[in-house]
């Protein structure tokens, strides 16, 4: 079973407005409201894949219960741990041809008896776990190494961990002695962590920045790379990954998808062009739908198959 963690979930709030009118009343007919958060992203997409998931992070309050009433509408498992604050909303105001305009809110703050709390609850959960994901930014109240703490009770647990995360957060779980198995950068994320722009042009010098020795002891690290599809580093090994031109619809949420491809086709101990086949036709899936990590399985094959996975050769820089 994956177990997956969402340690700042919110619900999700869309309100498409034609035009948004500033300091007057604007009036939505057709709003959504959905459990909101990059794990549980993943989650929904773990499902829809047909393998079991098991929910996990801190949740509380009347918007905490409205996230669990809508994972058991689609009969998603789950276990948080409640705490005595409310969970956050994401407000988007979709109006004016486009635009798309968002409130969010920072979510509690987690206090020092809640956060020990959480850890023994994890721990527990990781016994009927042979891999978890992390994705997203902590709350409020927890340190930077929270992830890292994470990761080493997995890694006393023998559980793979896969880690979605950015900045500061990213960069510390990276420093612990105990490494993620994999990490899942976008073409940000990665220039961020090594101090480089990445764009088409410079794209085959990616499998040289990943070895850079922040890199060392992590199995895995996909780069995604939107509609250019992802370059990857398997231990020694480099792939480049390419994807077919499709008609896209929303792309929010494809890094969170294309995590859970790869988690599922690793828990299925699938080979190394399968699980980066798996990742990129989830993430390509979740582009065709309007809502947020969401997927149409029937089409998987399709795209599957239309994907490459080349090796790719390290260039030494300079
Ligand atoms: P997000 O933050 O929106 O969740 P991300 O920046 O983490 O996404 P991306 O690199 O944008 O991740 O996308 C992940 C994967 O989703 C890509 O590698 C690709 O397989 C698919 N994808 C994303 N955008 C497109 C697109 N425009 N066309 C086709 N596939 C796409």
């Amino acid at each position: 079973m994956i177990l997956t963690v969402t340690m700042n979930p919110s619900i999700d709030m869309s309100y498409p407005i034609d035009h948004l009118k500033i300091d007057d009343v604007n009036r939505v007919k057709d709003v959504s409201k959905t459990a909101g958060g990059k794990g549980l992203n993943v989650s929904r997409v773990i499902n829809f894949m047909g393998t079991d998931i098991l929910a996990t992070g801190i949740i509380g309050g009347f918007f905490g219960k409205f996230i669990e009433k809508n994972l058991d509408q689609e009969q998603i498992q789950h276990s948080f741990t409640h705490i005595d604050q409310e969970t956050r909303n994401s407000i988007a105001l979709l109006h004016d041809n486009g635009n798309q305009t968002e409130i969010l809110e920072s979510g509690p703050t987690i206090a020092e008896e809640d956060n020990i709390r959480f850890l023994k609850d994890y721990k527990k959960l990781l016994e009927k776990t042979d891999l978890v994901t992390m994705s997203g930014s902590l709350p409020r109240g927890l340190g930077s190494d929270y992830y890292s703490k994470m990761i080493d009770i997995a890694k006393e647990n023998n559980v793979k961990v896969i880690l979605d995360s950015s900045g500061e957060t990213l960069r510390t779980s990276l420093l612990n002695n105990n490494k993620p198995f994999l990490i899942k950068p976008n073409q940000n994320e990665i220039g961020q962590l090594v101090g480089e722009k990445f764009e088409r042009s410079n794209y085959d010098s990616i499998p040289y920045y990943l070895n850079s020795s922040i890199f060392d002891g992590v199995e895995w690290i996909v780069v995604s790379l939107g509609a250019d599809g992802a370059i990857a580093k398997h231990n020694k090994k480099f792939y480049r990954v390419k994807i077919p031109v499709i008609k896209v619809v929303n792309p929010v949420g494809s890094g969170d998808s294309t995590l859970a491809g790869l988690s599922v086709a690793i828990s299925h101990e699938k080979s190394d062009e399968e699980i980066l086949k798996t990742g990129m036709t989830t993430g390509i899936l979740n582009t065709m739908e309007k809502r947020t990590g969401f997927i149409n399985k029937d089409l998987f094959s399709k795209y599957y198959d239309e994907i490459t996975v080349e090796s790719m050769n390290y260039v030494k820089e300079g």
